[in-house]
């Protein structure tokens, strides 16, 4: 082995001080940091040799670092069972759950020296937030980073992965994989742009994230692309509480905030509402076309920018006043003004069958559930623009589509119902559900013709329930809003409502609909609870 003077001495001046830069870091690092690297002689290509070189001269520096090097046919490797070589352990006694197959050269050699420094500090220093979200994980996760020496974003990815495998030993595991080492296995995972991260070989993560974004991801099983983190505060002030994230809410979140109030939105389900489940939009101007849940992640980014945004949050009460308490699961908002853009949710068959299936074949959201019945026979119910477009969607996804239709024409606009006859879906007219059949999971459904009374049966392997919307109001009127006959919140050209300072926008209001009309309606809310607040109306009635 070369002793550190042989290996400093063919160095420049800056090779110098970095090298005696990391010593005076790897002198004070309290713990020591066992390395094992398998390489295999007999194959002795150029990534084998750089791993070598490197990994010696970096363990050279610092007498709290050792290097063992095996062969990868050593008995050495029977208990850590590397795949690939170069393979490089580090301390494998307590984390043989994180492997590194390849050379850390390039930009790579970054990842080694922070994962050194990790293992040689005993600490990660990841936030509280990405500690929090590591926590709640309760499950395995086998981690897959895709990384190349010259992809000066990989680095991040890889400590990212890093830190959470040594947080969580007991469930995380980890392979570092360098593409241009490993080029078959790169193949097989299509990993031809880095750093891409699997979890479970379900591809989770593109690019490089922030540290609490990758947690996320690898908790929730999929990129996440916003993290918004938990507060404890009990109780909150705001100049506008908005009830609902979905485009009109977080349109008034960014009218709200950028007319400078102080604006918040409470968000108990999925942020983005229906939007965050709808296959594809193709009329958001200024976009040809563009999934449902990245659209909302625009919005949401964007909101972001200016408002607080609870998830997760269930606004319980509405307590009107000169100021308005909302009381919700969490804590107490103390408002001027409350909007509330609730929106509309699903709306049920009710016929036999489908709660008991529900789930089980039965489903309300194809973008969510349509993967599972590539190849199957689905059943679409409904005839207006959500029916058509998530049986386009179905179909695209490779599911034996056809759709049912109570009337005997569509209702959805003219270039959808194009698009379904060019795609020569099946359409069944003016016949209804009339019981959903099967023992644990949808089997048959049986359909009555409106016309003819015929009753018949057919198989089918999904019913996608696709018949509209019900304005979320049960809060509204338990808070004294008054509803129209049928069902929306009553309100006026300005969007307010009977109670004052509390508003409404978007589809629980009625009216069209669109994500474009929910945006500007949101965006006139806010508009007009900007103005009332600096003049109120309710005071000028007053005098
Ligand atoms: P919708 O327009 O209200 O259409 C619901 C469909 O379901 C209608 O065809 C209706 O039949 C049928 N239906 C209702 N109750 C039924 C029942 N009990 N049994 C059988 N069929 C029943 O609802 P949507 O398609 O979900 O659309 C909601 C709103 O979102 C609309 O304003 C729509 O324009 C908008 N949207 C727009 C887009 C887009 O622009 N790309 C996409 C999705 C949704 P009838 O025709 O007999 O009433």
């Amino acid at each position: 082995m070369n002793n550190i003077k042989d290996s400093d001495a063919h160095l420049s001046r800056e090779g110098h001080e970095v090298h005696a830069h990391l010593k005076s870091i790897f002198e004070k690092m309290p713990n020591d940091v066992n390395l094992i690297l398998f390489t295999r002689p007999e194959k002795n290509d150029i990534f084998n040799q750089a791993a070598r070189k490197v990994i010696r001269s970096i363990s050279q520096l610092a007498p709290k670092i050792t290097l063992h090097e095996y062969d990868i046919n050593h008995k050495e490797a029977k208990g850590l069972k590397p795949i690939y070589t170069p393979a490089l352990f580090i301390n494998p006694d307590r984390y043989n759950n994180i492997r590194w197959y390849g050379a850390p050269i390039g930009e790579e050699t970054r990842t080694l020296l922070e994962a050194l420094i990790m293992f040689g500090y005993g600490e990660t220093r990841i936030s509280p937030d990405s500690k929090k979200i590591l926590e709640g994980i309760n499950s395995f996760r086998n981690i897959k980073v895709f990384v190349s020496p010259t992809c000066p974003y990989c680095p991040q990815q890889a400590v990212n992965a890093l830190k959470a495998a040594y947080e969580r030993p007991d469930l995380i595991s980890l392979e570092i994989i360098d593409i241009q080492a490993n080029p078959e296995l790169a193949d097989k995972y299509s990993a031809q742009s880095v750093p891409r991260v699997y979890a479970d070989e379900k591809l989770i993560a593109l690019g490089a994230q922030p540290e609490e974004l990758f947690m996320l991801s690898l908790e929730k099983m999929e990129q996440q692309t916003f993290f918004i983190p938990e507060t404890d505060s009990k109780e909150v002030d705001a100049d506008l509480v908005i009830i609902g994230g979905g485009p009109a809410g977080l349109t008034a979140g960014i009218y709200g905030a950028r007319s400078g109030l102080n604006t918040v939105i409470i968000e108990k389900n999925i942020l983005g509402g229906q939007l965050a489940n709808t296959p594809i939009v193709e009329n958001y101007p200024g976009i040809n076309q563009i999934g449902g849940k990245a659209l909302v992640d625009l919005l949401v980014t964007h909101a972001l920018e200016y408002v607080k945004i609870f998830p997760g949050e269930e606004a319980l009460e509405v307590i009107s006043g000169d100021v308005i308490k909302v009381i919700s699961s969490r804590r107490l908002f103390n408002a001027r003004s409350v909007l509330f853009a609730t929106g509309a949710e699903y709306r049920r068959l009710d016929v036999p069958g489908e709660s008991r299936l529900s789930g089980h074949g039965v489903s309300y959201c194809s973008t969510c559930d349509g993967p599972l019945f590539k190849g199957k026979r689905a059943l679409i119910v409904g005839g207006g623009d959500s029916a058509v477009t998530e049986a386009l969607h179905l179909d695209n996804l490779g599911v034996d589509v056809t759709i049912v239709h109570r009337r005997d024409t569509l209702r959805a606009q003219k270039q959808l119902v194009l698009n379904l006859s060019t795609s020569g879906i099946p359409v069944i007219y003016s016949t209804e559900v009339n019981e959903i059949r099967g023992k644990d999971r949808v089997e048959e459904v049986e359909l009555i013709n409106k016309n003819t009374g015929v009753i018949s049966a057919f198989r089918f392997d999904a019913v996608f329930i696709s018949i509209g919307y019900n304005p979320v109001v049960a809060l509204a009127i338990k808070s004294g809003i008054e509803t129209t006959p049928e069902g929306y919140v009553k309100h006026d050209d300005h969007h307010r409502t009977n109670i004052p300072g509390i508003y409404s926008a978007g589809d629980v209001e009625g009216g069209y609909k669109q994500i474009v009309t929910a945006a500007g309606h949101g965006s006139e809310a806010a508009l007009s609870i900007f103005e009332d607040l600096v003049n109120p109306y309710w005071k000028k009635e007053v005098l």
